[in-house]
């Protein structure tokens, strides 16, 4: 199964560097360079209940070709020079689609102000990829309308259970993307004591309660369920 740890990092291939030439605003030789693998996104549904289809994965692969991403921590910018959709047959997502990604690779000139970010790369820190795109429709999994227009609200469950999400689909433009990376994760996780995370787990509740309870403002609600979601998330990830 294809996974993160098969990314390649390191000194780019003849082939990369034909690639990297193709996008790069001036000619740029392989040990000017460093490149990265990265996840860029998948179709799973996410923590806003909205998720990418696989057709859209497709437009999102041509638009990001030759886009620039901010390095966050050193302040400095990337470009992807390669993507491809992965697609994971053996395994489905939660709405029961065969998974699917964008695997990406970028470059970094290397210069002084990108010399840590290179060495926290190298020594494989844990990675986080965000990104900003337009869509023209925002399809609802419930009716199929645009889910600004229809009854259903994205998060909600109706008829047997049925979870309502978003399709983001029809790519309008994809213009930014972020890569940070931090250090190993601290698996210590007596750091939080356990009447916080039962502080953390009250909090959650409530902020769900209210969502539920104040369904009449919906950007409001998106966001109490947000929250909900996020620290439900982290919790999650200390147990
Ligand atoms: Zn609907």
């Amino acid at each position: 199964m294809s996974d993160v740890l098969d990314l390649r990092r390191g000194t780019p291939t003849d082939a990369d560097m034909e690639k990297i030439n193709k996008v790069s605003p001036r000619p740029l030789s392989a040990d000017e360079v460093y490149i990265f693998g990265l996840r860029l996104c998948d179709n799973e549904i996410d923590l806003d209940f909205e998720r990418f289809t696989s057709q859209s994965l497709e437009g999102l692969a041509e638009m990001y070709i030759g886009k620039t991403g901010v390095l966050i921590d050193c302040q400095e910018v990337g470009r992807i020079f390669y993507i491809e959709v992965v697609r994971e047959h053996e395994r489905l997502t939660e709405a029961g689609d065969v998974y699917c990604w964008l695997k990406a690779y970028a470059y970094v000139v290397r210069t002084d102000a990108t010399e840590n970010l290179i060495s926290e790369i190298k020594s494989g820190g844990q990675k986080e990829v965000s990104i900003g795109c337009s869509f023209n429709k925002c399809r609802c999994s419930i009716c199929g309308k645009d889910i600004q227009t229809c009854e259903h609200i994205k998060g909600e469950r109706y008829y047997l259970n049925e979870l309502c999400f978003v399709d983001l689909e029809d790519p309008l433009d994809a213009y930014e993307w972020s890569f940070v990376v931090k250090p190993e994760r601290q698996t210590d996780n007596t750091r939080v004591p356990t009447v916080a995370r039962n502080e953390y787990r009250a909090l959650a509740d409530e902020l769900r309660d209210n969502f539920y309870s104040t369904k009449a403002n919906l950007g409001h609600n998106n966001l109490l369920l947000r929250a909900a979601c996020a620290i439900e998330g982290l919790l999650k990830k200390l147990e």
